[in-house]
């Protein structure tokens, strides 16, 4: 296993290449040239291994990409211009018309789409399945079953699926498993030594860190990531930018202390909004009454800034309200940069649907970033009053 260390700051740059500059260079170019009809024939007939055209490689990309792979202990990682794009593309690389996929149920949502929309079209079907039993995969095989997908933790209800016993399940059979990784990062959890195939993540999230970029990872066997690289990837086209291959390296720096951070503060404020009056419920995997506790500090090295919690006595008003009152923390999608976010899940929904008796539309998401974490309670403290 290399050093984080070694991974963060050396991995990947070859310095001596580009005047020993410590900030590796932008590659901004989209075509690379050669030098004779030979080299040029032996790029045209497989590009995975050299710079041909940024669509496929590029060098600031490949910089990322190794480190990428290391941190998820894999042979090889691609970077796409979106999570949705690192979650989408190899889905359609590796299932055919007939194909079945199990799903663990309210995936993120644009996934939960692709499984519902985009896929039927092309006569895949997939089954949604309480993921906190591992029996439900089990129980849910069908003979054409090609992938098990899995997210876990869920960025809203946070539960979790036991990733050794489904991966030694799927092997068995001889179906592939992949995860959407986003709320861990690979610094909390680790997929692949736990016997998952494929590891998606947003590295909108925690690797940028500053909400300024929007790209995914995957990463896996070269031989599967060599597959997708060759045929999906290079036909549907979803490149990141080498600007924001930039931009996300510099991001992995400091990953080990945002993310530290953004734990630490999150123990603090989960456990201090346990302990107001007005709160009913704080859903967190590292909070001690979480139903899947033993599961969580099982396979999770740490735990990610976003929780979600509940008011007593809910109603659209009451959490209408308490956000709007909010004076420091954003109402914002997304979450895993440098500002905290709030959002209440009746945003989601129309207002005439809300359902107070139902827990999902009562959930408020809250992401802690790197603020002082006493700033962050005072304003919950004023907005809760
Ligand atoms: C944000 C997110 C995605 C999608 O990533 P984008 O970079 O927004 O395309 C997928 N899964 C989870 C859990 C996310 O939070």
């Amino acid at each position: 296993m290399m050093d984080l260390s070694y991974i963060l700051n050396e991995l990947g740059e070859e310095r001596a290449d580009y005047f020993n500059a410590v900030s590796p260079p932008i590659a901004q170019t989209s075509n690379f040239s050669f030098k004779t009809v030979d080299d040029f024939r032996q790029a045209l007939s497989g590009e995975f291994d050299v710079n041909l055209y940024s669509r496929g490689n590029n060098p600031t990309i490949n910089i990322l990409r190794q480190k990428l792979a290391a941190l998820d202990g894999a042979e090889d990682a691609l970077v796409f211009g979106s999570g949705i794009a690192a979650i989408a593309v190899p889905i359609l690389a590796l299932v055919r018309q007939g194909d079945h996929i199990i799903s663990v149920e309210n995936p993120y949502s644009w996934t939960t789409k692709l499984f519902n929309n985009l896929l039927p079209q092309f006569g895949v079907e997939t089954t949604f399945v309480d993921g906190t039993e591992v029996k439900n995969f089990e129980n849910a095989i069908r003979p054409n079953t090609k992938l098990i997908y899995l997210e876990s933790p869920n960025t809203f209800s946070y539960d979790l699926q036991d990733l050794q016993a489904v991966a030694a399940i799927a092997k068995q059979k001889g179906i592939l498993t992949m995860i959407d990784n986003s709320y861990c990062s690979p610094l909390y959890q680790q997929p692949i030594k736990l016997g998952i195939d494929l590891v998606a993540q947003s590295a909108t999230k925690y690797i940028g860190g500053h909400s300024d970029v929007v790209a995914g990872v995957l990463t896996g066997s070269r031989a599967l990531i060599k597959q997708i690289f060759s045929n999906e990837y290079l036909n549907i086209g979803p490149a990141l930018s080498p600007h924001s291959a930039w931009l996300l390296i510099r991001g992995l720096r400091t990953l080990p202390l945002r993310l530290q951070r953004s734990f630490e503060s999150t123990k603090v404020i989960t456990e201090w909004l346990r302990g107001h009056p007005a709160v009913d419920r704080v859903i967190w995997p590292f909070s001690p009454d979480f139903k899947q506790s033993e599961l969580a500090h099982r396979q999770m090295q740490g735990c990610g800034g976003l929780f979600s919690f509940t008011l007593k006595e809910p109603s659209v008003e009451k959490i209408e309200a308490f956000c709007n009152k909010l004076q420091h923390i954003l109402m914002a999608v997304s979450w895993g940069g440098h500002e905290s976010l709030i959002i209440p899940a009746v945003a989601t929904i129309k207002k005439e649907d809300y359902d107070a008796g139902n827990e999902r539309h009562n959930l408020i998401r809250m992401y802690v970033g790197l603020e002082d974490k006493e700033y962050l309670v005072s304003d919950l403290e004023q907005a809760l009053s």
